[in-house]
């Protein structure tokens, strides 16, 4: 392709943007194909020669996007958000043209110095100490990976990289029976295994873990000559919202000598609000990991996750590895691939000093504001119809209830709903039960959008009933 071609496709691709995200509201949010469907309207084999953009482009709006679920739909309310508020699109698009990898400093320093700089932004939009310095990466489940290597490494005197684990005893990790499977599976990947990852069962109105139960884990773990390695907690579960209480779990933690990572990937988006730091955040400082996600809730195109770091030596103990070809000279500056596991690195940053300076921290406070609002005022609409119940009170913008019925009655309610069409949800489990949850956090949804659900589910409820 010419680059004056380029131009112009480019171009074309910026209006249709903008023509979909107009026409977003009218699209079905969750794709309405059958398996393979899509796949079957592919050539099963690469073209020998050059095809015109036209037909490319024909290709992808008549076979790609019907195959598309909307999550900039302002009726997403499954899972959680993945927002790309469309300043952070442009940063991206700039990325991508520039297209540089930013593994080193010298291969772009503005990529690694404004990364340094957008860490600290956020650092002080959550409040968090001036001490944390930190790293953007791909996903959570990468940042927690590495905390969890670190936990590993730490509790081995950083022997287990050259040594492997084999000898070196049971190590233990803690969490609550709410995290992530991410956290299950960085246990796997460390080596650590699924068996020493120790699940304490929560209690209260945010489903915290039981702090006593920590104690008698670490005491019984001591007793049998396992050793305590890491404590993992969270803030914002995925299944219902689940938040550690983290003075008190900390307190152990620290008392035991454990590493500590808090999971925040969803929740700590809502934490640049002082009122819900006061309320969720009481003592996130004592934390030696925290991660969270601006790809999620905040608005920073996928993908794009901030792993703040009270003192970055026990992760680069862990991961930094230096062969003659990435040895750079001078040492006045940060190499960020050495802060984590892959290699190469896209520009990150860039989308988050577009975002925050097209909204202001405040224009992005706004947003969170009501989406926690809106969802307490449908929590309370759903709690009113008849026979439904609310199953997990919000935790800020995540409930979940049930209708009438069995199980599979939650399931066909999902399934319908989404085959209607008109919004999107998940469903979950919760204590055996099965739940449907809903949680508001698109970037341009509205207090209506929000508030038709409630209609929507009576509507498809009555035609299943
Ligand atoms: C989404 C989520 C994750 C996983 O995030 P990725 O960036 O997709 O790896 C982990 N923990 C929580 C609480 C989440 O909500």
């Amino acid at each position: 392709m010419k680059w004056d071609e380029y131009s112009d496709w480019a171009k074309m691709i910026a209006d249709w943007g903008a023509d979909y995200h107009a026409t977003l509201r009218d699209r079905p949010v969750r794709a309405q194909t059958a398996p393979g469907q899509i796949a079957a309207q592919l050539p099963q084999a690469p073209p020998d020669g050059a095809e015109a953009m036209e037909a490319i482009m024909a290709d992808f709006e008549q076979i790609v996007m019907p195959g598309m679920t909307h999550w900039q739909h302002p009726r997403f309310f499954a899972y959680f958000p993945a927002n790309a508020a469309p300043p952070s699109m442009l940063a991206e698009m700039l990325v991508t043209t520039v297209a540089a990898q930013c593994m080193l400093w010298q291969t772009s320093p503005a990529a690694t110095e404004v990364e340094g700089v957008m860490v600290d932004w956020l650092r002080q939009a959550l409040d968090l100490p001036a001490e944390y310095t930190g790293v953007i990466q791909d996903s959570a489940s990468s940042a927690t990976l590495s905390a969890v290597l670190t936990m590993r490494e730490r509790a081995t005197g950083y022997s287990g990289n050259r040594e492997g684990l084999s000898g070196k005893g049971q190590l233990r990790i803690y969490c609550s029976d709410q995290v992530h499977s991410s956290i299950d599976r960085a246990c796997w990947v460390a080596g650590i295994g699924q068996d020493n990852l120790v699940k304490l069962p929560t209690s209260g109105p945010r489903y915290a873990a039981d702090v006593d139960a920590l104690k008698a884990a670490i005491a019984a773990d001591g007793a049998a000559g396992h050793i305590p390695a890491g404590l993992i907690g969270i803030t914002g579960g995925t299944g219902i919202g689940a938040c550690d209480d983290l003075g008190p779990l900390l307190a152990v933690a620290r008392a035991e000598g454990l590493y500590t990572h808090l999971d925040a990937a969803w929740a700590g988006a809502a934490m640049i609000c002082s009122e819900f730091r006061e309320d969720f955040w009481a003592n996130v400082d004592g934390f030696d990991s925290i991660v969270f996600n601006p790809h999620k809730w905040l608005g920073a195109q996928f993908d794009c996750s901030v792993q703040f770091l009270a003192d970055p030596q026990p992760q680069l103990n862990t991961l930094k590895i230096e062969p003659e070809y990435l040895k750079t000279t001078g040492d006045a500056v940060t190499n960020y691939s050495e802060w984590t596991i892959p290699l190469g690195r896209r520009f990150r940053a860039l989308k988050i000093w577009f975002l925050i300076r097209s909204y202001g921290l405040d224009g992005l406070r706004a947003r969170l504001r009501n989406h926690v609002l809106w969802a307490g005022e449908l929590c309370e609409a759903i709690r009113a119809m008849d026979g439904f119940e609310i199953v997990t009170e919000p935790i800020l913008s995540l409930f979940s209830f049930r209708c009438p019925g069995s199980d599979a009655d939650q399931q066909r309610l999902v399934d319908a709903l989404n085959d209607d069409g008109r919004i999107y949800l998940t469903q979950g489990a919760f204590q055996g039960q099965k739940i449907i949850r809903f949680q508001v956090g698109q970037f341009d949804t509205t207090r209506d959008d929000v508030m038709m659900a409630r209609d929507v589910i009576a509507d498809v409820w009555r035609n299943l009933t």
